[in-house]
């Protein structure tokens, strides 16, 4: 039996939690926030920075927007012995909304006890290595503590430290700019003419989400044949471009394919950065070129492991099942 502290109580903590425990070992799971779920706890707060680059900011986790269903298909969204498909909800579509897979996370943490072994409102601030120990710093209200464990599992989520894209002239934009993270619902976008850059699942929904209201959407994204005269249905107000080419300090954007507009904001649909701020390997892992590395499956550093893992990191992947 070891002693495993697991970073995080969202999808990842909460399958590897409950694997552990069924393998004997005594595991604690550290949660910063009040209640499992992660990524899944949708709340209508953002950053105290819309474009999440103050160093200062107050920071909100859940990247989820209130209109979100999932881009998977409830069938390949559960566990193995734990599916999603089968749920009683009421709701007969095949990509659920947000609120359902919650519901979901906190059953399944219901049905194999891990919120007795999670320390909600507990943020994990460093992970060291001394000697074949792990000592895991933790802050829980005013007072931090220091434990020591066999092993540690980081699961604690990549969907938090906005990407920004670089574009010329875009700091001297004077309307709103802000990133997808802190993006819940399209009121504020009304009449407006709105950018976004990017063409990945969160513009794909955003777009749509703001058209709604907005005079007209314009979605700048790399150059994709399959982009070329494509209509969305029942929408008329949005468009498809090519990158921006440059922003002028009068609001202009202009776009590589000959396109301009005036705009009214900007929302950066552009990605996250891996950060795991509080683990410290002294040069062993690092943070390189948006990769966390080296790892042996996506999951072990080879001269950490087993005493050090990580669950989750993986990109395009559905991270439940
Ligand atoms: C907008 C959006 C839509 C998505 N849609 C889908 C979808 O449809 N289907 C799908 O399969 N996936 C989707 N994903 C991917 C999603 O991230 C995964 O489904 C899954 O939620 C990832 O779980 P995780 O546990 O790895 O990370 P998270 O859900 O981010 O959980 C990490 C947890 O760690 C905690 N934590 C972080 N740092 C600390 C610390 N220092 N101390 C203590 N606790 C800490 C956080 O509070 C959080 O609870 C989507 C992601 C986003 C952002």
């Amino acid at each position: 039996m070891v002693k495993v502290a697991v970073i995080g109580a969202g999808v990842s903590g909460l399958v590897a939690a409950k694997e552990l425990q069924q393998e004997g070992h005594n595991v604690v799971v550290f949660e910063k926030n009040n209640r499992v779920g992660g990524t899944w706890i949708y709340t209508p707060k953002t950053d105290s920075d819309p474009l999440s680059m103050d160093p200062a900011r107050e920071t909100v986790h859940s990247s989820v927007y209130h209109s979100l269903r999932t881009n998977l298909p409830r069938q390949i969204m559960g566990f193995l012995d734990y599916p999603l498909s089968k749920r009683e909800s009421g709701d007969p579509r095949t990509f659920p909304g947000h609120e359902e897979v919650l519901r979901f996370l906190e059953e399944f943490a219901g049905e194999f006890g891990i919120h007795e072994l999670t320390r909600f409102e507990t943020e994990v601030v460093k992970v060291e290595r001394k000697e074949n120990e792990w000592i895991v710093e933790s802050r829980g209200g005013d007072s931090v503590s220091q434990e020591v464990f066999e092993a540690v599992v980081v699961c604690s989520g990549h969907f938090v430290e906005p990407r920004l894209a670089v574009v010329p002239g875009i700091e001297n934009f004077p309307g709103f700019q802000m990133h997808s993270h802190n993006y819940r619902v399209p009121h504020s976008f009304k009449d407006q003419v709105v950018i976004l850059i990017g063409l990945g699942p969160s513009s794909f929904d955003i777009s749509k989400d703001i058209a709604g209201v907005a005079k007209e959407v314009h979605v700048a994204t790399k150059p994709n044949p399959l982009l070329k005269g494509m209509k969305l249905e029942n929408v008329r107000n949005i468009c498809f471009h090519t990158l921006i080419k440059c922003v002028y300090e009068d609001g202009l954007v202009a776009f590589e394919d000959g396109f301009s507009t005036y705009a009214d904001a900007i929302i950066h649909c552009t990605g996250y950065k891996y950060h795991i701020p509080f683990l410290e390997t002294n040069g062993i892992v690092t943070i390189e070129d948006n990769r966390v590395g080296p790892l042996y499956k996506h999951v072990f550093p080879p001269s950490l492991a087993p005493g050090l893992s990580f669950i989750g990191l993986t990109f395009r992947v559905n991270t439940i099942f």
